[in-house]
């Protein structure tokens, strides 16, 4: 047995088989409920560049006063030593930024490959994030990617060679296809407390942990250091399983996208019982039920405007533009759904973001109201999702000056972070003394 492995078992975790499932994570002992079952630094990340002056490079701290590459002037830092150690990665960047100047735009996953491959290049053992399972076992589904997925993948190795012809040895374009392939599926994104986009990185062992719509572990961070943390009682023998996908949704969205994105179908308590679908598909109560034709014509119209939204915001359409896709398609979606129906939160989610982007906190407030009381229906007990929506309002109502509303919903939002994020994080710090400086 490796050393790695048995530093794993130890802490109670086993790699194993999991019947149906291919390989998985296993507890060997009781984990209590906010128990920290495992830390894993990242393999490699990268923060997104709209964060860039926000957050440092290199450690993902957000803090004021960064201070900026000389040579870029694009990437931002702590101190010296955040600087030194972010060099060997952000060297493949640095002067390439300065000649393509405008036309530097690779995606973020070409830009974490780029990563990989320079961490590969000069790493000779598994590494401390490597403990249960390392990059190259990762899982690459190479003979269920059809046409689209290869294109998506051709293009992304193009802008590798346009973008980073500097530093990099690249292996033959089967080997890259592979690697792709391999972070589209065990890729993961970092998010901040109220879940905006701050990065994206490799963590391998936290890849080992197989899905389920209802996980016994949530992942957080902490700077570029990935924490997974029991969020039910876990009994020795138990798999441990953490969420691949956004949980709002019925069964059957959740195994398409599933499907589309890691090749499975979910076979948990969840999808076959399908109990929360019902009310998360909810229809207005009216005297008259619409009837089901009516209802699954919605749905489809429901899906269709979700993508055509989603797009929307990728080419950045004018904010209003994108406010009025969200008011008509709920005013069309209204005729047929309740107000808690899901497609419904989905697009005043969508509308709470564009008015928290035009800085119209009663906007925000108002979307932010209606979609709490659902959301904490239809996701899990301790669910992110609702955390940092109780956050989200918590900050608005402290900042119109309601503090009894604020000091509630903060309060509500530790709650589930004390448990999913641990109570010593940053984060749930940070936010206690918003609690005490109102
Ligand atoms: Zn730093
Ligand atoms: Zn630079
Ligand atoms: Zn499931």
């Amino acid at each position: 047995m490796r050393s790695s492995e048995r530093e794993a078992e130890e802490a109670g975790l086993e790699r194993f088989q999991s019947p149906g499932r291919g390989r998985g994570l296993r507890a060997r002992r009781r984990f209590a409920l906010g128990e920290l079952l495992f830390a894993c630094p990242a393999f490699t990340c990268v923060l997104t560049v709209n964060e860039r002056g926000n957050h440092c490079e290199g450690c993902f701290a957000r803090r004021e006063g960064l201070f900026k590459c000389g040579k870029c002037k694009q990437a931002f830092y702590c101190n010296v030593e955040c600087q030194k150690q972010d060099w060997p990665l952000h060297k493949l960047e640095c002067s390439a930024m300065c000649v393509f100047g405008q036309n530097w735009n690779p995606s973020e996953t070409v830009r974490l490959t780029a990563r990989i491959l320079a961490k590969q290049k000069t790493q000779t053992e598994r590494c401390e994030s490597e403990k249960l399972l390392s990059v190259k076992e990762f899982e690459s589904h190479l003979d269920k990617l059809d046409n689209e997925k290869m294109e998506l993948i051709q293009s992304d190795i193009s802008a590798l060679h346009h973008f980073y012809s500097k530093h990099i040895e690249y292996p033959d374009n089967a080997a890259l296809v592979v690697l792709f392939a391999q972070v589209n599926c065990n890729g993961f994104t970092i998010e901040d407390e109220e879940l905006s986009h701050l990065g994206s990185a490799i963590f391998p062992d936290v890849a080992l942990m197989n899905h389920s719509c209802c996980p016994n572990v949530i992942v957080t961070y902490k700077g570029t250091v990935a924490e997974v943390r029991a969020v039910q009682e876990i009994e020795p023998g138990d798999e441990i399983f953490t969420s691949y996908i956004d949980l709002l949704y019925p069964t059957e969205d959740r195994n398409d996208r599933l499907k589309d994105s890691y090749f499975f179908t979910c076979d948990c308590r969840e999808c076959i019982t399908k109990v929360k679908d019902k009310d998360k598909l909810e229809i207005r109560k009216l005297n008259e039920p619409p009837p089901a034709e009516a209802v699954r014509d919605m749905i489809k119209y429901a899906r269709n405007v979700i993508e055509e939204f989603r797009r929307a915001k990728h080419y950045k359409y004018i904010l209003c533009e994108l406010l009025e896709i969200c008011e008509l398609s709920l005013e069309k979606m209204g005729s047929v759904f309740a107000e808690s129906n899901v497609y419904m939160l989905h697009m005043m989610y969508q509308a709470m973001g564009v008015c928290l982007y035009m800085q119209d906190w009663e906007g925000a407030l108002r979307y932010g109201q209606k979609i709490i009381k659902p959301y904490s229906k239809h996701y899990p007990l301790y669910s992110l999702n609702v955390a940092s929506m109780w956050l989200k309002l918590g900050r608005l109502y402290m900042g119109l000056e309601n503090r009894t509303a604020g000091v509630k919903a903060l309060k509500k939002a530790i709650a589930i972070m004390e448990i999913a994020h641990g109570k010593d994080h940053p984060y749930v710090i940070e936010i206690k003394k918003e609690l005490e400086a109102h």
